[in-house]
């Protein structure tokens, strides 16, 4: 069903459960809550308030934490098309004038379809990952060819446009927030900054669940593996960190069941292979958490 920008509506079928995102239950309902609740009230309260809707939001933090995961079951949620993705190094092109001309074809459909619909377009979010990768540090000589500065100069042209373009969320990301230009940052502009950390003890115990789920319900996952435990034993993962975990757990139990030589030769109890807590304690010695552990150190 097509949604209006201006005028969404949440699924009625919306589970916050079935989004399978672990832990950020504060940050989701604050990115909702300052950059989509607008759009869900009926139509012309928000003009009668005088506000226009945010069009830009920051999500930053370490990186595999969920943040294009956000993003994404946001816009499911409210059945927005599914959002335009694009990276920072892709933007960056060195042929003079390509860049920009990047910049500008991401917003062209949204764009295109504003002319057309007005307040009748659907909403377009567009997803800016690596944000940081065209943006110089402030007083940093670093990427002295410019073409950082055209980018963002052509996302500023684009934010601020002479029309409002009220059918576009652009959602920048990154692991540098101290990186980001800060006149991208501004009111106007991606206004909204939400913090996207590491997951505590209990996210990373519905990380673990989300991720560990197919095994489970396949029958697949061995009833001695301890949940709790796991997710003590995995400070400092990140959500990928933690796939990267069961995924290595995983290989664990293949190797159990396959003996090798020339070709894998795969026995017959290979119907009742099982992923088990052992397997998880030994994947616990090959993944480990790239963030948040040399801080650890100094404490
Ligand atoms: P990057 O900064 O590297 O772009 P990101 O924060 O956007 O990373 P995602 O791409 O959203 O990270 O997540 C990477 C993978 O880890 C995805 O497969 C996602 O499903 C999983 N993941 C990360 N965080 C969570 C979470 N909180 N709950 C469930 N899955 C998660």
């Amino acid at each position: 069903a097509r949604r209006p920008a201006a005028n969404a509506i949440i699924r009625p079928d919306f589970k916050f459960e079935d989004m399978g995102i672990g832990g950020l239950d504060d940050e989701f309902s604050t990115i909702f809550r300052r950059a989509f609740l607008s759009r869900i009230m009926p139509p012309g309260i928000v003009e009668q308030m005088g506000l226009p809707h945010v069009k830009g939001l920051l999500l930053f933090g370490p990186p595999g934490t969920g943040k294009t995961l956000i993003a994404r079951q946001i816009g499911k949620m409210l059945n927005a098309r599914e959002p335009k993705i694009i990276n920072g190094p892709e933007i960056l092109n060195k042929f003079v004038g390509q860049s920009e001309e990047n910049v500008r074809k991401m917003f062209a459909d949204a764009e295109k379809e504003y002319k057309e619909k007005g307040e009748e377009s659907e909403l377009h979010i567009i997803i800016f990952d690596e944000l940081d990768a065209v943006c110089k540090q402030r007083g940093s000589s670093s990427g002295g060819t410019g073409v950082g500065d055209s980018v963002v100069n052509q996302l500023l042209t684009k934010l601020d446009g002479v029309e409002q373009l009220n059918n576009i969320l652009l959602i920048g990301m990154t692991n540098r927030k101290d990186m980001i230009d800060e006149a991208l940052l501004r009111p106007g502009r991606l206004e909204v900054h939400v913090e996207i950390s590491l997951p505590d003890e209990h996210g990373r115990q519905q990380i673990l669940k989300i991720h560990t789920n197919k095994l489970r319900v396949n029958g697949r996952l061995a009833g001695d593996v301890n949940i709790g435990e796991l997710a003590a034993k995995t400070k400092n993962f990140s959500g990928a960190e933690i796939i990267g975990l069961v995924k290595a757990a995983a290989s664990y139990a293949f190797g159990r069941n396959t003996k090798m030589g020339g070709m894998a030769v795969v026995p017959d109890n290979i119907q009742d292979m099982q992923v088990e807590h052992a397997d998880f304690l030994r994947a616990l010695d090959d993944v480990k958490p790239a963030f948040g552990v040399s801080e650890e150190a100094l404490v």
